[in-house]
């Protein structure tokens, strides 16, 4: 079996000595591919150093929505100097949370569309949170794709049928996280039935929000076995076919180069 977890936060400053246990027990269950992502142009730096040593891991350098208002004056040009730099496959993550509200509601649109332009101009995928903001997220995209073609993951989906409808119409690919596999989640999971497989993705999010039945313990990339079996069971699949498919389909967005 051969997974791809398609959003997991590994820097060192997260697992600390703790990581090379962590990438060897994911590949000890199959998870081969890993796009490490940045949320500050630390992580950012650290994401880009690990994958360029680490087979089978990516990074994603970003400035995350909730964090915006409080970076360093150097941090978006550190950003856009790892970006040019050609280490890093996507930008992200960004978006827009309207759940925390951390950042100022039009300091958190500024730094998505810069995000947005950065994508179109180096031609890259775009990592989306969209906390309570779907549908102000899919705006944004979509104006966007009118000045030229973007591809996004619209990670940890927590949205409607209706917003994953239109996120699909976008062509945008629709990633899962622990959350679907709470049993509180059964309205997610139908959610996750109705995306087409070709726009699938599944991520553990780590080190938050384990699934089940791990849930309060640090989450890491081994644990996306969980997800993807609670998917494939929901949409009546196989775990070989849920598993196959969300790998194809994060291969096909973050390594077309
Ligand atoms: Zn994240």
């Amino acid at each position: 079996m051969d997974y791809f977890d398609s959003h997991c936060h590994l820097d060192p400053m997260r697992y600390g000595e703790d990581l090379p246990d962590i990438l060897a027990r994911a590949r000890a269950v199959g998870v081969s591919g890993m796009t490490v992502i940045g949320t500050r142009a630390a992580d950012s730096e650290a994401a880009a150093e690990l994958a360029s040593r680490e087979p089978g891991l990516i990074a994603a350098a970003g400035i995350h929505p909730n964090d915006v208002a409080e970076i360093d004056a150097d941090e978006w040009d550190r950003i856009t100097r790892l970006v040019a730099s050609g280490r890093v496959a996507a930008i992200g993550e960004t978006g827009l949370d309207w759940y925390r509200q951390e950042a100022p509601q039009e300091v958190q649109r500024d730094f998505f569309d810069r995000h947005i332009r950065m994508a179109q101009k180096l031609a890259l995928p775009l990592v989306v949170h969209s906390r309570n903001s779907t549908s102000d997220c899919l705006s944004m995209l979509r104006e966007a794709m009118v000045r030229g073609p973007l591809v996004a993951v619209l990670h940890s989906f927590t949205g409607t049928a209706a917003e994953a409808a239109e996120a699909v119409e976008l062509g945008c690919m629709i990633g899962f996280a622990g959350m679907v596999t709470f049993r509180s989640s059964a309205a997610l999971r139908e959610v996750a039935i109705a995306v087409p497989a070709d726009h699938l993705l599944i991520e553990t999010d780590s080190p938050f929000l384990s699934p089940e039945p791990l849930r309060g313990r640090r989450n890491e990339p081994a644990h996306l076995v969980h997800t993807a079996r609670c998917l494939a069971i929901a949409r009546g699949e196989s775990l070989e076919k849920c598993a196959a498919t969300t790998t194809a389909n994060a291969r096909r967005l973050f390594l077309r180069r």
